[in-house]
């Protein structure tokens, strides 16, 4: 009796938390969330679908499937269940993306997106893991009991009349003909319930605002808009007109703020400030109360003394979409830190500024100047790679200490995903050369100038030139090439640039800040075997680029043995002489023994047919 008592107490008091709320609700719109839409993946959802059960090891959520791999192998997958998980006609799935993943190149996740007659379905579509070509995953959106007439009753050109007289400005299209850039869709009113709308959607920028808007397709009322990132058109020297990303609210004026958004990133003008300013000798020289402001207009001077001088515009550019590449890889950034795009300053860097009392408070930085080329002009290293390997040094914050081996072990690490954050940035260039974009040349890291090999380190003290065997091992792990050993040929099969950084990336975990070049082998091999497994062919193709570059042997898991391939028997004296064979590449704590015919003797065998050790000679 108590516990229905209190049952009936429970129903009551949800009610009145329920009158209560909706007294409170504000003016404001209040949104369902997409998943509390019930004729969302209604299908997969219904307890009364129990054919769906054996194809299933579980349903998390409302749509998140993880299949019995054993059953999609032999039974055929998700084509043949379509009307299981409410897929089948009149709904049509395109696939838009496809990657495949970097922990495990076996795993691909594919994208797809729903339609509904042929009309695009808002929201709809269902991601999919394949892990060797069988699905093992299903995150779906379908969107089901659409009940809805799909002839529109406003035309094209009435909706954007329609959207038009929405806006106090003049919305700028980006095709000559708007009517190009508007789109039929079934979308969910999500206001009062999961009903249907057919809507026109279209984008268009008002001031420098990106927009999308849908209209009604019924009644031609403008039902949903939202701002896309908002952008600045910025003239940089190196790579034309370019929108930067910038805070929500401009100063006005002739002022430009350079800041992303969520202020991760703020870059100040530093060109009439000297050089000593910029390292930290003005205590409150970034505070972050200070606006990074340029009230510049066009490029800094491209004649006189200072000609082709960096810009602040290029220094923010580079700095957010190389962050962004190398954030996403998994690198790690101050959740706040800033650039300074400086005119009067050599080179790049990274470093860190203190302010606030007694200097307590540190913040991590970049710069970015000039650096002369070949024929003696300023050029600006605010370039893709170049911030790649600055910010790249914040993620390594000093792990490799500042000079030796290790020191340029870093700055290879540096110049390979500044070379990866470039191909992955606008410009999309792999060129194995720092500052190649705009002639700086500043490395290559293909063929270094001296050392390229190994061996050839010797007394350099310079830990960019120390860097150049391990720059160049990585440019033959993704180019690949053929290398003799031992009257042998070692193969490197290609790989594509994401996939070898990932070995790098992961090697750095084994690695510490005294690691010379021997340790850099050991780890990245240590890496490959975690990400592909003990003796897979990218575990041969690391060691082999290391023996490229003169570090080891060309193989891990293969035993290389030197010495003739072949031998004549008629040659073979019994004193011995004719046959001379190494094991170059013995792992310590084994044994190896050599079998040869019955007939033939080695030195110092220990029975018949039989040497035990790494030098055989007969
Ligand atoms: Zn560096």
């Amino acid at each position: 009796m108590k516990n229905s008592r209190c049952f009936v107490l429970s129903i009551i008091f949800s009610m009145m938390v329920n009158l209560v709320n909706s007294q409170d609700m504000p003016q404001g719109r209040e949104l369902l969330k997409v998943q509390e839409c019930d004729k969302l993946n209604k299908t997969i959802r219904d307890p009364s679908n129990t054919a769906l059960a054996e194809w299933v090891n579980s349903i998390e959520g409302t749509g998140f499937i993880k299949f019995n791999l054993e059953k999609m192998q032999n039974d055929g997958g998700l084509d043949s269940m379509k009307s299981l998980l409410g897929m089948s006609n009149p709904n049509s799935f395109t696939v838009v993306n496809e990657t495949i993943s970097k922990i495990n190149p076996d795993v691909t996740f594919v994208t797809t997106q729903q339609y509904y007659n042929g009309i695009y379905v808002e929201g709809g579509g269902y991601i999919q893991g394949f892990i060797n070509c069988v699905t093992f995953f299903m995150n779906a959106y379908i969107m089901e009991d659409i009940n809805i007439g799909l002839s529109p009753s406003l035309t094209k050109q009435q909706a954007i009349a329609s959207a038009q007289g929405h806006e106090s400005g003049s919305p700028v299209f980006g095709s000559t003909n708007p009517e190009d850039d508007i789109q039929l869709v079934i979308d969910r009113d999500l206001t009062v319930s999961c009903n249907y709308i057919l809507a026109w959607k279209m984008s268009y920028l008002i001031g420098n605002q990106l927009k999308t808007v849908f209209v009604n397709a019924t009644n031609g009322s403008v039902y949903k808009e939202s701002l896309q990132k908002r952008g600045l058109n910025a003239p940089t020297a190196d790579y034309g007109e370019v929108s930067l990303s910038d805070s929500p609210n401009f100063p006005g004026g002739s002022l430009t703020l350079l800041r992303t958004p969520s202020n991760s990133v703020r870059t100040f003008d530093k060109s009439g400030t000297n050089e000593g300013g910029l390292f930290s000798s003005i205590p409150t020289l970034f505070a972050p109360s200070l606006l990074p402001t340029t009230s510049e207009t066009s490029l800094w001077p491209t004649t006189g003394t200072d000609e082709h001088e960096p810009e602040v515009y290029q220094a923010h550019y580079v700095t957010t979409n190389a962050r962004d590449v190398l954030d996403a890889f998994g690198l790690q950034f101050p959740t706040t830190f800033f650039v300074a795009g400086h005119a009067n300053v050599e080179g790049a860097g990274y470093f860190t500024n203190t302010y606030g009392p007694n200097n307590s408070t540190v913040e991590e930085a970049l710069y970015f100047g000039w650096l002369k080329d070949g024929n003696g002009v300023k050029l600006s290293t605010a370039l893709f790679d170049a911030a790649g390997h600055e910010l790249t040094h914040m993620h390594l914050s000093g792990k490799f200490g500042n000079g030796g081996e290790p020191g340029g072990i870093e700055e290879a690490i540096c110049d390979i995903f500044g070379e990866y954050a470039e191909q992955n940035c606008p410009s999309g260039l792999t060129d194995w050369i720092p500052g190649g974009q705009n002639g700086l040349n500043i490395r290559d890291m293909a063929s270094p100038e001296i050392p390229n090999y190994f061996p050839e380190i010797g007394e350099e003290d310079d830990v960019h030139d120390i860097a150049g065997p391990m720059s160049r091992w990585f440019t033959i792990l993704v180019d690949g090439g053929t290398f003799q050993f031992a009257g042998q040929n070692f193969v490197v099969n290609s790989m594509n640039i994401s996939a070898a950084a990932q070995i790098v990336f992961s090697s750095i975990n084994f690695m510490t800040s005294g690691s010379d070049y021997l340790d850099a082998r050991a780890a990245t091999i240590a890496a490959a075997e975690l990400i592909y497994g003990e003796c897979s062919d990218e575990v041969e193709a690391v060691a082999t680029a290391w023996y490229a570059v003169g570090v080891g042997y060309p193989a891990h898991c293969k035993l290389i043995v030197a010495g003739a391939l072949h031998y004549c028997e008629e040659y073979l004296g019994t004193s011995g002489g004719n046959v001379d064979l190494t094991l170059v590449n013995p792992i310590s704590g084994y044994t190896y023994k050599w079998i040869y015919p019955l007939d033939w003797h080695a030195i110092g065998e220990s029975s018949p047919q039989t040497y035990i050790g790494t030098h055989l000679r007969m």
